[in-house]
C-alpha cells in the first residue's frame, strides 16, 4: 500500500443518521433541520447532506449562496435549502433558478426580495432573520416593527421561515436564554396580524434544542449536535462520536536528558525518553496553540504533544509507552475513543466548532457507511 497520506479521517455517518434521529425524537412534534454551512462544519457536505435527508431532514442551512448551489447540486430538487447570511448583491436570479430561501436580515434586503425575488410574476419565497441579542445579523426590533407597521409587507412573497438565533445556548444557565425567548416571543406577538398564518418559526441551534421545548418552535436547526459534539459542555455528551482523526507516525527516536524539541525550542527533555514524530501539523488543522499542550493516544495510552507544533508535523513523548505500538507508520489518535473534538478543543483554548471546520483536506478521508 502507498502512503499517500500522513493522517486519516474517519467519519461515521451512521452516527451523523442516528444524531439526526436522536435530535427529531427530542423535538418531538417539530421539524428538524440541519446546518450543513461550511462544507457540513468540515466533515464534506456531499456525503453528510445526503445521509440526513435519509434519515427524514427536510430543511438545510448553508451560510453562503455558493454553499447554496453546491448543496442543490449535491440533494437534486425537493428539500429546502437556507441561505443564513442573507441576499448576496445580485444573487437573486441565482437563488431563484436554484430555488434557494435566503434569509433576509434587514430591511434594504427585504426590498431587494420584493423587487427582484420573482420567477416571472411570481414572487418566491424568502425567511426574515430577527435580531434579539446577538447584534449580528438580521432586523432590530426598530426595524421589525417598522416593517408589521407597514401593511402587508410580509405578504409581498411567500414568507418560508422567520429565525432568531439564540447567543448563549451551550450556558443553559444563562439569563441570556430567557431573555431572548422572551424577546422573540414579543416580536412574534405584535406581528401576529401581519404574519401570515402558519408562517414557520425557528429559534434553536443544537444546544437551544437542549434549553427545552418552548425553545423548539416549528423547526430546529442544529448543526454542531449532529456532527457529535457536545451540546451541552460541561454535562455528559449525550451525542454519538462522528469523527477519529489518526496520525501517523514518520520517525522515532531516542533522545538524552537535555534534548530540545521543535521549532523554539520551547521544550527540553528532563529524562531520557523517545519522541516520536507524527505527519500531521497546524496545516491540517492541530492548530499551533496545542504546543506543549495536548495530547494524543495510542491504544490507552497518553503521549503528551512536547514542542511546538509544526506546519506539517508534531512530536510527541513516547517514552512511557510499549515500544511496540511506537513504529514507523503506526496510527496515533488525536481525535477518537479517548479524546473527543471538544477534548481538544479545550487543550488548543477553542471551541470544538472551530476543530471541525478546520479540519484539513490533505487527510485521507474514510466513510463508514450510513447503513
Ligand atoms: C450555524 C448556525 C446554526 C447551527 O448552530 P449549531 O450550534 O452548530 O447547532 C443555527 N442557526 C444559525 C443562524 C447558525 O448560524
Amino acid at each position: 500500500m502507498i502512503d499517500r497520506n500522513a493522517a486519516v479521517l474517519t467519519i461515521d455517518l451512521a452516527a451523523v443518521a442516528q444524531n439526526y434521529r436522536q435530535l427529531a425524537d427530542r423535538i418531538g412534534g417539530a421539524q428538524c433541520g440541519a446546518a450543513v454551512k461550511a462544507n457540513a462544519y468540515g466533515l464534506g457536505a456531499a456525503e453528510v447532506a445526503p445521509v440526513l435527508r435519509a434519515a427524514g431532514c427536510r430543511h438545510f442551512f448553508v451560510a453562503t449562496l455558493d454553499e447554496g448551489l453546491s448543496l442543490r447540486r449535491i440533494l437534486g430538487s425537493g428539500p429546502q435549502i437556507f441561505l443564513l447570511n442573507g441576499l448576496p448583491a445580485g444573487g437573486a436570479p441565482d437563488i431563484i433558478g436554484a430555488d434557494l430561501v435566503p434569509v433576509l436580515d434587514s430591511p434594504p434586503e427585504i426590498e431587494a426580495w420584493q423587487q427582484f425575488g420573482r420567477k416571472g410574476d411570481i414572487p418566491r419565497p424568502a425567511a426574515i432573520q430577527i435580531d434579539t441579542g446577538m447584534s449580528r445579523l438580521g432586523l432590530t426590533a426598530r426595524e421589525w416593527q417598522r416593517l408589521i407597521a407597514d401593511g402587508d409587507s410580509l405578504r409581498r412573497f411567500p414568507l418560508a421561515l422567520v429565525i432568531g438565533h439564540l447567543a448563549c445556548s451551550d450556558e443553559p444557565a444563562s439569563p441570556h436564554n430567557h431573555q431572548q425567548l422572551a424577546l422573540f416571543r414579543r416580536h412574534l406577538e405584535i406581528a401576529r396580524d401581519a404574519l401570515p398564518a402558519g408562517t414557520p418559526i425557528s429559534f434553536a441551534n443544537s444546544s437551544g434544542i437542549f434549553l427545552g421545548s418552548d425553545y423548539h418552535f416549528d423547526l430546529a436547526r442544529p448543526g454542531a449536535a449532529l456532527y457529535g459534539l457536545n451540546p451541552m459542555l460541561g454535562q455528559p455528551n449525550p451525542m454519538r462520536q462522528v469523527l477519529r482523526l489518526q496520525g501517523k507516525i514518520l520517525q522515532v527516536r531516542d533522545v538524552d536528558a537535555g534534548t530540545p524539541v521543535g521549532y523554539g525550542a520551547t521544550h527540553t527533555c528532563a529524562h531520557p525518553t523517545r519522541i516520536a514524530t507524527i505527519g500531521c501539523g497546524y496545516a491540517d488543522g492541530v492548530f499551533r496553540a496545542l504546543s506543549n499542550q495536548g495530547a494524543v493516544h495510542l491504544g490507552d495510552h497518553r503521549a503528551p504533544i512536547v514542542g511546538r507544533v509544526s506546519m506539517d508535523l508534531l512530536s510527541i513523548d513516547v517514552g512511557e509507552i510499549p515500544a511496540a505500538l511506537v513504529q514507523p507508520g503506526a496510527l496515533v489518535d488525536i481525535i477518537g475513543p479517548r479524546q473527543s473534538a471538544d477534548d481538544l478543543a479545550r487543550a488548543a483554548g477553542t471551541i470544538g466548532y472551530e476543530i471541525l471546520t478546520a479540519l484539513s483536506a490533505r487527510y485521507e478521508r474514510r466513510y463508514l457507511p450510513a447503513g
